[in-house]
């Protein structure tokens, strides 16, 4: 997933452009006139504000999503021998994750629909090894958490949720982030918010949370930031098996303005995704994407599927590229990736939703900086594009 590279001035609209402001880039000159570039009192101002946002008692920072969910994995307990349920219709930090701690990761199968885990495919999965479910809320689509968390009651699973797309998500009984056992965010480059790479857990737990902050640091008994600053002392103990996980003060200086940002940024996301469905709604061949019953929609993606046997989805993104929009596709299911099945024997064939769902689904831009222009502009080539067809 690395960032487009593509030389951008030939794209009319290219998949994403971050929004930075003069905030951000302000924040990181003071932060590198500041003397003070790694983990420090920026990264615990990023915490508590992040906390703030999504309603949570803790936030730990870290230098990416993939990080939060292996450190939430393995501060809830979780290890060789275990297996944990996903979706398969993630990118591949999720699985990876899991892989890190050593369990096994089980794939249920998708709602076609939302594209979120199916809560009775995940059921189906238990066996008497699983202890945990880590499901995705794809696009910002809040996932069931209704019965996500009877189902984990019930099997005494512990929930940790992928909200890497779902930062200003709703689900129908409260705000993703406070709802799994601890909730897993990314700021990587193309993100609702960015730090260009960094990610935050959230949980309830005091001690869930204090095992991740000594995680993220190499198992250090303190935080580095103490032991350089005047209050702290040269001492330290590696209490266990950690990693080097932490976020800069520098990418927190952005995460502080991003998060301010967050609702205007999401409020844009929002009237595009509705500019979209309102274009697309009634034309032959397309099905917009759900919008969620009760709860909000982050709108990190917009997952337009194709529903008529001619119209595919490479076509039309080859199509739409030489009408210089970039498109994107959502996501490869991960049964399908090639270390995944040799080092966990999965085959084609067995996740049949997700695997329908790749193939008739495109990402078509939605970020905050695309003007109502670039928005019509997306809008009348597919529609051109479609209307050839004659569906
Ligand atoms: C981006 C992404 C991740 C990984 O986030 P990083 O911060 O890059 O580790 C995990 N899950 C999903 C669904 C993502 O889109």
């Amino acid at each position: 997933m690395a960032q487009a590279v593509e030389a951008q001035g030939t794209l009319r609209v290219p998949f994403h452009r971050p929004s930075i402001g003069e905030e951000e880039i302000a924040a990181v000159v003071a932060c590198l006139r500041s003397g003070w570039l790694t983990s420090g009192h920026r990264v615990q101002e990023f915490e508590q504000h992040f906390a703030a946002y999504i309603g949570a008692a803790h936030a730990v920072a870290v230098n990416s999503c993939t990080a939060a969910m292996h450190l939430a994995l393995l501060a809830a307990g979780i290890g060789s021998g275990d297996e944990v349920i996903t979706s398969p219709y993630t990118f591949v930090g999720t699985c990876e994750a899991i892989h890190y701690t050593g369990a096994r990761p089980v794939f249920a199968d998708i709602d076609p629909v939302t594209g979120n885990i199916d809560v009775a495919a995940a059921e189906a999965a238990i066996t008497p090894r699983t202890r945990a479910a880590l499901p995705v809320h794809l696009g910002g689509y809040p996932c069931d958490m209704v019965r996500l968390q009877q189902l984990a009651s019930a099997h005494d699973l512990v929930l940790i949720d992928d909200a890497a797309h779902a930062l200003e998500s709703r689900a129908a009984n409260g705000k993703i982030g406070t709802l799994g056992r601890a909730t897993c965010f990314s700021f990587y480059a193309t993100k609702n918010i960015t730090t260009g790479e960094g990610g935050m857990l959230t949980c309830a737990d005091a001690g869930l949370a204090e095992r991740a902050r000594v995680l993220r640091l190499h198992g250090l008994s303190r935080d580095a930031w103490k032991r350089y600053s005047a209050a702290g002392a040269w001492f330290y103990d590696v209490i266990e098996h950690g990693f080097k996980y932490n976020l800069t003060d520098l990418a927190a200086a952005i995460g502080i303005e991003q998060l301010k940002k967050a609702d205007a940024l999401h409020r844009r996301r929002a009237t595009i995704a509705a500019r979209y469905t309102e274009a697309f709604a009634g034309i032959p061949g397309l099905t917009p994407p759900a919008t969620p019953v009760a709860g909000t929609h982050a709108w990190h993606l917009y997952l337009l599927q194709l529903d008529h046997p001619r119209l595919r989805r490479n076509a039309l993104i080859d199509e739409l590229r030489e009408r210089r929009v970039q498109c994107s596709v959502h996501f490869i299911p991960l049964h399908l990736m090639t270390y995944f099945r040799q080092r966990y024997g999965f085959r084609g064939g067995e996740l049949p939703q997700a695997e329908a769902l790749y193939q008739r689904v495109v990402s078509l831009p939605i970020f905050p900086a695309m003007t109502d222009g670039d928005v019509d502009y997306v809008i009348a080539a597919v529609q051109e594009i479609v209307a050839r067809y004659h569906l």
